[in-house]
């Protein structure tokens, strides 16, 4: 069995219908290369990479060429993998010239001992490695078009987690961060276990929003330990987090493959392969509370 599930952000992307239904489509185009690189024998791990990378490289989401600025201008870019079965990961945090922060992080956790690089350092590694790089002409730079995250952010950050045949879950994940950030700042998403956590005796967590509120909640790894030390479910152990003051929303998925999305962001573009390996995506609409 293999399962894979995506999410492209929660906030609030004020799409028109049409617009909405062009996303849509991509995402079910990539949910089904996904599904086939799975299908193939790929590992989970490079499965949620690749799907990434290509995020990375579109300019349709807040990672890679379409990543956000800062407050002065600038693009500073954050990634995270975790592999479910050897509990390794590696991150980056605010990347500016690697074209694939993704690919970065991949090579963190494979051709070093630590677990996050971040600034110069993290650029110099990649390049150093190989990895191709960027001058500042090549991000669209989208501006953020208000300073509330939920104001209307043009586009939003991206997550995968794939089960592959082998039994073995896997995160990934890549932002240029919130659309209201000073220079140097650094999300949930590379800070393994904040945004992004992945463990085969229980699920994989990939959150999207606000990181500040998910970071103080170490969310992804609480909703692991809730299901291996408390015995939840994961979807009990979503919804307690979301009785937690938390922004934005995250999607997840257990050892069975079993999915579970929740979000309190106005909306939240996800996808995933469905039992029949057909691919579902939409942009599900937060009820509005009274
Ligand atoms: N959670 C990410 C961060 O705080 C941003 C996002 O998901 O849009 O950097």
């Amino acid at each position: 069995m293999y399962r894979l599930v995506t999410h492209f952000g929660g906030g609030s992307w004020a799409l028109t219908p049409e617009e909405e239904q062009q996303y849509i489509e991509k995402i079910r185009l990539l949910l089904t290369i996904g599904h086939t690189m799975l299908k193939k024998g790929y590992t989970a791990l490079d499965t949620v990479q690749k799907i990434v990378e290509l995020m990375e490289d579109s300019g349709y989401y807040n990672c890679g060429k379409g990543s956000i600025t800062n407050y002065n201008g600038v693009v500073e870019m954050d990634a995270g993998i975790m592999c479910g079965k050897t509990l390794r990961g590696g991150a980056v945090a605010t990347v500016r010239t690697i074209k694939n922060p993704i690919k970065l992080a991949r090579l963190v956790m494979d051709k070093t001992h630590h677990r996050l690089l971040a600034c110069e350092g993290a650029d110099e590694f990649g390049k150093k490695k190989g990895l191709e790089t960027v001058s500042d002409s090549y991000f669209v730079r989208y501006q953020p078009v208000e300073t509330s995250y939920f104001g209307k952010a043009p586009h939003e950050t991206v997550g995968a987690i794939a089960l592959d045949k082998y039994g073995d879950l896997a995160v990934a994940s890549s932002t240029g961060g919130i659309d209201d950030k000073l220079k140097g700042r650094i999300g949930g998403v590379p800070q393994l276990g904040l945004e992004l956590y992945a463990n085969n005796k229980t699920c994989a967590v990939a959150c999207t929003g606000i990181g500040e509120p998910f970071m103080r909640l170490v969310t992804a790894y609480d909703i692991s330990a809730q299901m291996q030390y408390g015995g939840k479910s994961l979807e009990e152990a979503v919804k307690n987090i979301f009785k937690e003051k938390v922004e934005g929303g995250l999607i997840a998925m257990d050892k069975d493959g079993n999915i579970v999305k929740e979000c309190n962001a106005p909306e939240m573009l996800y996808g995933y392969i469905k039992e029949d390996g057909s691919p579902f995506a939409e942009m599900y609409k937060t009820p509005l509370k009274n």
